[in-house]
């Protein structure tokens, strides 16, 4: 029998023959009552089959549209022969977090919107399967061993997914690391944004403890910047031999209208961390119990606030309203995303931006008044732009509103370290080559370079910045042999 690795030639018309499997989701009207993942868990046989749907194409144009490459043929192909761990291998190879990817990816626009089969048919279910053999592997596959210590010290500031990668890649290599948080958990947006319906916590920590025999130390509660007692100028004179900034895009933008400080208007972050976590997990001044009530009006139009509204939903609410200036079209989160919150009984008004924030007689909002919009010319961003109906305000009772337009990064990380550059949004200038900021030592990837995107892309920019600190580390490594000569 030949190796599972060596791929003969596949007939390709069989192949496309195969049905596309059914991946089982739950019912809307089971999952609005839970806060299990949408998707119910995929078992071998269905596995294998659907990966057995892959016509193998050498040009494999999944591959060239994944962010970090992952080879998808090959790991199929180990798939569709039963060799679940060595699929989960080839993921891993490129991609420290598939389990999370897997899961959250926009697979449509990715990997699944260029596979082959897919022209004339479903595409294979990349994603699916990617969690599929990741989760196996997260359950079965022996953790890393503990490398010997090179005895280089790496400060991380966020342990986000872009953090996180880093930890994993240097730290199997010998290198101590000391990862920062302002959270009291580690997660970043993994744990703090993205609902239990789309990832369950537990699919977090169990890939925490994986790091576990691993060198890398974590410092939660600890904000790192201008003004904290930990700044990034500060770790390197402490003797960090290089550092990470992962800090994300954490900064949810504000809403300067009328009423925005009452009771009951939430930023996105906080409604979705009070909304998902226990109190335990959260800051201290996050703990309260959160008064939702029955109608929830979520304005903004990305996965954000897909994921608010589902979470309202979950919460006991009866009447969640999801209000967007422009319509579907420009909208740029994901279709199945908006398609989930229909099914949940999500109601969406197209068209229309908030003017002002109404108050009851105790400062807590009762409405939002809305306005009509049409659209204009396209902005920069080459959508077409919102304007406003004159005289068409129409009010919308709310118990309480989620604000989810948008993130910025925390300026305070790069204002603490010198010779960073950032622009006023705090995104961080690097070199996409190396990772590395304008000041040598100091590197960053993820949503404080992208501004707030992907996970998949916060991995790739990790796994771009872990090679050039492992050549630093390795450098400085060499220096006292080269004096030495
Ligand atoms: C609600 C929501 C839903 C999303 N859904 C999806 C999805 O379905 N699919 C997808 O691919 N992407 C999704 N994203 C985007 C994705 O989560 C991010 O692109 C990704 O997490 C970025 O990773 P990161 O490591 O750069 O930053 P983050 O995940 O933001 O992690 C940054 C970490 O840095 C910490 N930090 C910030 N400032 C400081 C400081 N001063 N000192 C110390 N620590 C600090 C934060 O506490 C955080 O833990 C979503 C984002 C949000 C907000």
């Amino acid at each position: 029998m030949s190796e599972i690795h060596e791929r003969p030639p596949v007939d390709r018309k069989a192949r496309l023959k195969i049905p596309a499997q059914h991946i089982a989701k739950q019912a809307p009207n089971a999952r609005i009552n839970n806060w299990s993942e949408v998707y119910l868990p995929l078992n071998l046989e269905t596995a294998r089959v659907e990966a057995e749907r892959c016509i193998q194409c050498p040009a494999a144009p999944c591959q060239q549209a994944c962010p970090v490459g992952n080879d998808i043929p090959a790991a199929l192909w180990k798939l569709e022969h039963g060799d679940v761990l060595g699929s989960a291998e080839v993921f891993h190879g490129t991609n420290s977090m598939s389990e999370m990817c897997g899961r959250l990816c926009p697979q449509e626009r990715l990997c699944e919107g260029h596979c082959v089969v897919g022209k004339n048919a479903k595409p294979v279910a990349i994603g699916r399967l990617e969690a599929f053999v990741a989760d196996a592997r997260r359950h079965e596959s022996p953790p890393p061993v503990t490398p010997a210590s090179t005895g280089r010290r790496v400060a991380i500031v966020g342990a986000g997914p872009a953090g996180l990668t880093i930890a994993e890649d240097l730290g199997s290599r010998g290198h101590h690391c000391t990862v920062f948080d302002a959270w009291p958990l580690a997660g970043g947006v993994l744990r703090y944004g993205i609902p239990d319906f789309k990832l369950q916590k537990e699919v977090v920590d169990e890939w925490l403890e994986r790091l576990a025999p691993l060198p890398v130390e974590f410092r939660v509660n600890t904000r790192v910047g201008e003004g904290e007692s930990i700044t990034v100028d500060g770790l390197l004179a402490e003797g960090y031999d290089a550092v990470f900034l992962g800090h994300g895009a954490s900064v949810g933008n504000p809403l300067e209208i009328e009423g925005a400080e009452l009771t009951g208007v939430f930023q996105a972050t906080e409604f979705l961390s009070r909304g998902n976590l226990p109190p335990d997990a959260l800051p201290a001044d996050m703990r309260q119990a959160l008064f939702v009530g029955r109608r929830v009006v979520i304005i903004g139009g990305g996965d954000t606030s897909m994921d608010c509204s589902r979470t309202a939903v979950r919460l006991g609410a009866t009447e969640v309203t999801l209000v967007y200036r422009r319509t579907e079209k420009e909208m740029v989160g994901r279709e199945e995303e908006r398609q989930h919150a229909r099914e949940e009984g999500v109601k969406f008004e197209f068209l229309c931006a908030p003017v002002r924030f109404l108050s009851n007689n105790s400062g807590r909002v009762r409405g939002v008044e809305l306005q009509r919009m049409e659209l204009g010319p396209p902005d920069e961003s080459g959508r077409r732009r919102p304007q406003p109906v004159p005289g068409s305000e129409f009010t919308l009772e709310a118990d309480s509103v989620v604000l989810a337009i948008g993130y910025s990064a925390d300026e305070c990380v790069p204002a603490s370290a010198k010779g960073v550059v950032y622009d006023r949004w705090g995104i961080l200038s690097i070199n996409r080559e190396t990772g590395e900021t304008d000041r040598r030592g100091v590197f960053a990837g993820g949503d404080d370079v992208n501004g707030a995107d992907l996970v998949v892309t916060a991995i790739r920019d990790a796994k771009i910045a872990a090679r050039s600190m492992l050549a630093h580390l390795e450098a400085l490594e060499l220096r006292p042999a080269r004096a030495a000569s």
